[in-house]
């Protein structure tokens, strides 16, 4: 790996790994920062990572193994906190970047953890219910010396969702001989989940959206927004803003994109693809080319759902004023400086995307309490966090003359510098 000195470079053949995407912003940042050359190293590399072979009986009978990860990429500021994905392509580097996201993450949002993030090599859409289940509780079972309400707390992603959560809770539990609640977040609200978590990436991804309209003298009503995904961030964000009076004038799915230039009718869509599995076929709207609605020309252009969908190949071609990036890793490096370019106001995942991470938080804070909130509380609870986070990115990156991407890490870094100062080296 390089050191300080030779900060990573990005070209047209890496630009798609996460975790050299995730260095290169790390290097820029530390860079500027004239962040301490051992702390760099110390923050350059994940702090744990784990490989587990994991063993499932089929319901046919036959045996197979599945190969999954848990990577703690720091615990210097709090537990390691992030999802766990189930999926084909999963790598070791995705998950060590996405860990190493939930760091940067968790400080720009100024909550008490670390990151850390889990992935399971699987097609959950092939296993049947209890296959899914087998494979989750086992693979709680072979990591579990690492998990703990102080010590690392996952919850969904890609995938996974209030089952998943509630399987990993109940197995934990089972070795820890009593219900331990807080050892995962995004659970059903009646076993401990706390109110609000579903919506709550959507929601903070309409929060600083709402922010950065402010700062342009734009109203809702007067915005475009394209939303690529329709799953638990596109879907919620959606739903959301076009209650707000966004006019949400594409979805883009995996298997197609509907438009209407007069706004779709989300909660019909909504409807349609739990009707029929697609977003394919909806009358509200014309069928388009799901390669080509990414280019539309919009006043919002919101990713949420896979990495690498902006890319040095394409970013030219994007057309929206303001960038809110629901997933982790929308924007390869390269393309940034394209946007950046283009002045296209970029809300960076690890600044658009907290309001998940921000209600796990207060998850985790209820199930240690005993003490449950209400809907109202939380949504008011987040809404003070995302915006104060959203204003100090933009001043940072005002004062400091950098793009807001580059000022979330800055800050981020800062203060987990900090705290691996003050705790010290233990030897
Ligand atoms: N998977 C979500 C993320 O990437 C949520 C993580 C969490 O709540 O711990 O931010």
């Amino acid at each position: 790996m390089a050191t300080m000195t030779s900060p990573i470079s990005i070209s047209l053949q890496n630009e798609k790994n996460p975790w050299i995407a995730a260095a290169a912003r790390f290097d820029e940042a530390a860079l500027r920062l004239k962040l301490d050359e051992g702390i760099c190293k110390v923050l350059r590399a994940p702090n744990k990572e784990i490989t587990v072979n994991i063993p499932v009986q089929l319901d046919d009978g036959r045996i197979e193994v599945f190969t999954g990860y848990r990577v703690q990429h720091s615990l210097a500021r709090g537990p390691g906190k992030g999802g766990i994905r189930f999926a084909p392509d999963v790598t070791l580097d995705e998950v060590r970047a996405l860990a190493s996201w939930m760091t940067w993450k968790c400080a720009v949002v100024n909550i008490p953890f670390g990151g850390a993030k889990g992935g399971v090599i699987c097609d959950p859409h092939l296993l049947s219910d209890m296959e899914l289940e087998k494979l989750t509780r086992r693979y709680t079972a072979e990591i579990i010396d690492f998990l703990g309400p102080e010590r690392d707390v996952p919850a969904p992603d890609v995938n996974t969702n209030e089952q998943v959560m509630a399987w990993i809770m109940d197995t934990y539990s089972m070795h820890a001989r009593h219900t331990t609640t807080a050892v995962v977040t995004g659970k059903p609200a009646s076993l401990g989940g706390s109110r609000g978590r579903p919506e709550a990436t959507g929601r903070g991804c309409m929060i600083v959206t709402l922010q950065a309209l402010k700062r342009m003298g734009l109203a809702p009503s007067d915005c475009r927004v394209v939303i690529q995904g329709f799953g638990n961030v596109g879907g919620m964000a959606a739903r959301l803003m076009a209650a707000m009076g966004f006019k949400i004038v594409c979805i883009i799915e995996y298997d197609g994109a509907v438009y209407n230039p007069r706004g779709l009718d989300i909660a019909a869509l909504q409807k349609h693809r739990k009707e029929t599995g697609s977003v394919a076929g909806f009358g509200g709207g014309e069928a388009i080319d799901k390669t080509e609605a990414m280019f539309l020309e919009c006043d919002v252009l919101l990713p949420g759902a896979t990495e690498n969908v902006i890319t040095s190949l394409n970013a030219d071609r994007i057309r929206c004023k303001i960038l809110c990036e629901g997933a982790n890793g929308p924007t390869t490096p390269l393309a940034d400086e394209v946007l950046f370019d283009k002045k296209v106001f970029v809300i960076p995942d690890i600044l658009a995307n907290a309001g998940g991470v921000t209600v796990s938080y207060f998850e985790w804070v209820q199930d240690r309490q005993g003490f449950f909130w209400n809907e109202q509380l939380v949504n008011t609870r987040l809404e003070e966090i995302m915006v104060e986070s959203f204003d100090a990115v933009v001043e940072f990156a005002e004062k400091h003359q950098v793009n807001n991407r580059t000022a979330a890490y800055m800050l981020a870094l800062d203060r987990v510098a900090a705290a691996i100062k003050l705790r010290g080296i233990y030897a």
